[in-house]
């Protein structure tokens, strides 16, 4: 997309957006002017980009303008000291006024006015120079008006509205100034109006086309935009229905807490024994940083298929918890077989004898295993399973990894 996209909070207001875009775009759009909450986004959207345009055109403005004090000398030689007085003394500092202001963010949503304004300034400043001289120039002096017109319409490309209104002003305010002028033929000055006149009309017309042309690809633009929007929504809730983590194949964290869910109840009803043990590669960090993350998650798979081999019974689950930790629910299991099997998956990671040149506990990958067995009563959370398997964990890293390690009670 063209245009920058700053903050996502209204990327997602889009989608409700979407139906109205469509309508906009399939019917058209009247005056240069979206219904109101397209017209905020695409305002918000193309702000950066005015704002740039703006200003690196507004520098190349005031040299332009200021590229006359050269011919101010022999076209009005009669004032032209004070013509430059006008120039540099007063509208130049204007501008650069303007252009320092439209750099700071409490004059961000004025910066369309701003640059009407600056345009305005530069050709009010060719009619005050006019209505001081009485040299018989002065009946050509008007054509940097032209200039300037056609410079704010078509280069720096005001607003169309903004365009319209700044050219119609200009107009008026040129022909106010003229007819008080003496050494102005009417002929000319009638002729002179109406060069101005068409280059208005010109210029605004090419306004016109560009910006309704700008709108109707921007409309385009958000429609794309929209469409990857609902995709990515549609993908996550794919990944979230889905029982499975896609790197490993076992079950994801989403499925082990419905399995945990069930299975927590069904030991209460029969107070039965339920196990879990925690699963955690070691130093597993270092072992990314130097085989990468690809051979990374190929020992995440092999790791998976030891737990996979590991366990027996049709009710044990193997899920992956997230990243690097593993998790298997053992219902009606107690505490001395969890303890068996723990170490048998510990035993079975090690001899895969996955080079692991970085690890603390051991020359390949290993695993630590924490253990939490308990009769659940009702009332208890289910959560405090994985909280105390979680703190054995913790226990068997403290203790120097590689090894499995029991919630003790009387911690
Ligand atoms: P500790 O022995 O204390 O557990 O140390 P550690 O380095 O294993 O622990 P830490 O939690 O700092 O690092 C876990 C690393 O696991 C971070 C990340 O590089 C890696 N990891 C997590 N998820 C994935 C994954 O899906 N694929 C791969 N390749 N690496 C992962
Ligand atoms: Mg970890
Ligand atoms: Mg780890």
């Amino acid at each position: 997309m063209a245009t920058k996209v700053k903050d996502n909070n209204h990327r997602e207001d889009l989608l409700n957006l979407g139906p109205e875009i469509e309508k906009c775009q399939a019917k058209g759009f009247s005056f240069l002017i979206f219904p109101r909450r397209i017209e905020q986004i695409f305002l918000a959207d193309t702000f950066e980009s005015r704002r740039k345009r703006f200003f690196i055109l507004g520098i190349i403005a005031i040299l332009m303008y200021n590229l006359f004090l050269f011919t101010d000398r022999e076209m009005l030689p009669d004032i032209y000291l004070t013509a430059w007085k006008i120039r540099l003394g007063i509208f130049t500092p204007l501008m650069i006024i303007c252009l320092l202001l439209m750099r700071l963010p409490i004059f961000a949503r004025f910066i369309d006015f701003i640059t009407d304004f600056l345009v305005l300034i530069a050709s009010a400043s060719i009619l005050v120079i006019l209505e001081l001289s009485h040299h018989p120039n002065v009946v050509h002096y008007h054509t940097g008006i032209i200039l300037i017109v056609m410079f704010g319409n078509i280069v720096v490309r005001l607003r169309f509205w903004h365009a319209f209104g700044v050219s119609w002003l200009t107009f008026l305010l040129y022909v106010l100034a003229v007819s008080s002028i003496e050494q102005m033929p009417p002929p000319v000055m009638i002729n002179n109006s109406v060069v101005l006149l068409s280059a208005i009309i010109i210029s605004l017309i090419a306004n016109y086309q560009m910006e309704n042309d700008r709108r109707v690809d921007y409309l385009r633009e958000l429609l794309k935009e929209i469409e990857t929007i609902r995709l990515k929504k549609t993908k996550a809730q794919l990944e979230q229905l889905s029982s499975s983590d896609d790197l490993t194949g076992l079950a994801n964290r989403r499925h082990f807490d419905a399995c945990l869910d069930t299975e927590w109840k069904r030991a209460v009803n029969y107070r039965s024994s339920l196990s879990l043990l925690f699963i955690d590669v070691d130093d597993f960090k270092p072992y990314n940083d130097h085989y990468g993350h690809q051979a990374g998650d190929d020992c995440l798979r092999k790791i998976a298929d030891v737990l996979r081999q590991a366990i027996r019974r049709p009710q044990d689950i193997c899920a992956r918890y997230g990243g690097e930790e593993f998790v298997v629910l053992l219902p009606n299991t107690f505490q001395e077989n969890a303890t068996q099997l723990a170490e048998n998956i510990r035993k079975g990671v090690e001899r895969e004898k996955i080079p692991h040149n970085y690890s603390r506990a051991s020359y390949y990958v290993t695993v630590s295993i924490g253990i939490a067995s308990l009769i659940p009563r009702p009332g208890l959370n289910q959560n405090i399973l994985v909280e105390l398997a979680d703190k054995a964990l913790y226990k068997a890293k403290e203790m120097g990894r590689n090894r499995v390690q029991v919630f003790d009670h009387t911690e």
